[in-house]
């Protein structure tokens, strides 16, 4: 399939008049053709405008048929075959085997928000039984489903172009959910938007469905992102990317008439704790497995163990030196752009420049253009309790161990910290006190709470959990990723006495969904 630099605005390629993009080629420090054109207000308009003429058609639509339309956008992205995996890593210099996988994740992303519309227990459909002779009042006839939120703006994340873009984990789960989706392309990845996009088109004209279920725009600097995310036919946002553009987002969208909601995944250092029984038995191991997990995908994970906490004991230098020696091994890589390669550097450069703070390993040089070199630090609890800007997130192949005193000093620093999308415990039997003492205050803090693992890989499945309070996520009540982030997308309706022909098939007498339904307080199929 060719890459033409258009906008797919429902069933339409538009070409923006707004200035020109191209894509950049970080590996080769070159722009990747073809030129894209750039849109503006007007189409945004237009595909808002589709989009909200498509909601109803849509969410009514058969459950089934809106299963076979998402099964067959993973079908048609599989289809795109090398020319897609080609395209991403030249735009994102991500090995071909990562986009491979990435891929392979997509797809099964796609296919289990299919199965999941498909069975229809999102719908939580709940009926309680009218109670006409209850004194001193009778009760009404109620039933309860949930229904789609309505058009939903994506924007898709630099790291993952294909898993958390066009059609990743919130578009997925969004059509799931029966909301059309808007995507603003990531500028990053402007060709593996396209070849997406045009799949996700394809999906749509085949399933018959309306031409506004999907559109794609394109954009130069933030204007059209913020008028997706203003304009009154959007009714949520789901976004992966920097803590100050997502707060942007949602300074725009508490700003509207009618403020939306925006499910923004942020930023996140992840507190990696190496408690004294673990590190007594495993330093060099868990040292290891550690600057691995820092230095994978150079480190251009949200879920990168950014912050390793640590008791004072005799082993702690032995796990220093090893962290320290590993990670001297691990070469310069190139990074997703120039602008996150720029934003590693500086903040490298600051974190060695605070008081207190020791370098203590760097890796080496090569002669990779836009690149990161991985950066190991450590410093004190004391100091990092006095320095704030120790916890900010360094997107890329660096981290901090802090050496705590005390089990107390632990705890305080723990308490201390910000919310987290992860939080891992290194432990061994001995270990657990400490643990059960650590982990009310990490339920409080973090989404996902790890064993004797690392944080960087995340299951797509049915109990897993990105999320987390501030600053890791907006909205610490959601996750984007796993079966529950079709939640983000839903709100409940309640019918009070609606007559029999009038109630929609989830909440019938006869349940022709076939649905688990909570039957005056029982889950039943009836
Ligand atoms: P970003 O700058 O936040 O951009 C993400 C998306 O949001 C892009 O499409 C961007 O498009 C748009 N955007 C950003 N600010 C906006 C604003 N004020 N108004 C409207 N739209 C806005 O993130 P990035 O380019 O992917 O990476 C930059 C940094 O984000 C990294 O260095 C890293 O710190 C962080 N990051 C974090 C994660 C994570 O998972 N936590 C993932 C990726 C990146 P336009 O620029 O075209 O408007």
């Amino acid at each position: 399939m060719q890459i033409t630099g258009e906008m797919l605005i429902g069933g339409s390629a538009v070409r923006g008049t707004k200035g020109t993009l191209r894509a950049f080629d970080p590996a080769r420090n070159a722009e990747i053709e073809p030129a894209f054109g750039a849109g503006g207000s007007a189409e945004v308009e237009r595909a808002c405008g589709f989009a909200a003429a498509a909601f109803d058609p849509y969410r009514l639509a058969p459950l089934e048929t809106r299963a076979r339309f998402i099964e067959a956008i993973a079908d048609n992205i599989m289809a795109l075959g090398d020319a897609l995996i080609e395209r991403a890593q030249a735009e994102s210099a991500l090995p071909k085997a990562r986009l491979e996988g990435e891929r392979g994740r997509t797809v099964g992303q796609l296919k289990l928000f299919a199965s999941l519309a498909r069975e229809g227990r999102w719908l939580t459909a709940t009926l309680d039984s009218p109670l006409p002779d209850r004194k001193p009042l009778p009760r009404s006839d109620l039933r309860m489903q949930k229904i789609a939120v309505g058009p939903v703006a994506v924007f898709g994340a630099s790291n993952f172009p294909l898993a958390f873009s066009v059609a990743g984990g919130d578009t997925a789960s969004a059509l799931a959910a029966g909301c059309p989706v808007v995507v603003k392309a990531h500028p990053a990845h402007l060709g593996t938007s396209e070849l997406v996009g045009r799949a996700i088109q394809k999906a749509v004209q085949d399933a018959g469905l309306p031409e506004g279920v999907f559109s794609l725009l394109i954009g130069a600097g933030n204007e059209i992102g913020e008028a997706l995310v203003a304009h009154p036919a959007i009714k949520s946002v789901g976004f992966t990317g920097s803590r100050r553009g997502g707060l942007a987002l949602v300074d725009i969208a508490s700003r509207r008439r009618e403020p939306i909601p925006v499910f923004a995944e942020m930023s996140s250092v992840n507190p990696f704790f190496v408690l004294p029984g673990a590190l007594a038995k495993r330093a060099e191991s868990i040292a290891n497995g550690f600057v691995e997990s820092v230095t994978l995908g150079v480190g251009q994970f949200c879920t990168n163990p950014g912050l390793v906490l640590v008791l004072d004991s005799p082993q702690t230098k032995t796990f220093i030196d090893a962290a320290a020696q590993a990670l001297a091994k691990k070469g310069a890589q190139t990074m997703l752009t120039p602008g996150i390669a720029a934003a590693y550097k500086d903040g490298i450069a600051r974190r060695g420049d605070v008081n207190g703070v020791q370098a203590v390993a760097q890796g080496a040089q090569t002669d990779a253009a836009c690149s990161a070199l991985p950066a190991l630090f450590a410093t004190n609890a004391t100091q990092f309790l006095a320095e704030a800007a120790l916890e900010d997130e360094i997107f890329g192949p660096s981290s901090l161990i802090v050496t705590c005193a005390d089990v107390g000093e632990m705890i305080k620093v723990t308490e201390y910290l910000e919310g987290q999308l992860t939080a891992t415990l290194q432990v061994e039997p001995e270990d657990h006190e400490l643990a059960r003492q650590l982990l009310p205050t990490l339920e409080r803090k973090a989404g996902r709470i790890l064993a004797n693992g690392f944080p960087t890989g995340v299951e797509v499945s049915y109990a897993m959990v990105h999320g987390g309070p501030f600053p890791a996520t907006s909205d610490p009540r959601a996750t984007s990723v796993g079966a529950t982030a079709i939640d983000r997308f839903l709100r409940p309706v309640c019918y009070q006495d609606l007559p029999a022909a009038l109630l929609p098939e989830a909440v019938q007498d006869d349940n022709p969904l076939k649905l688990w339904r909570l039957r005056d307080g029982k889950l039943a199929q009836s």
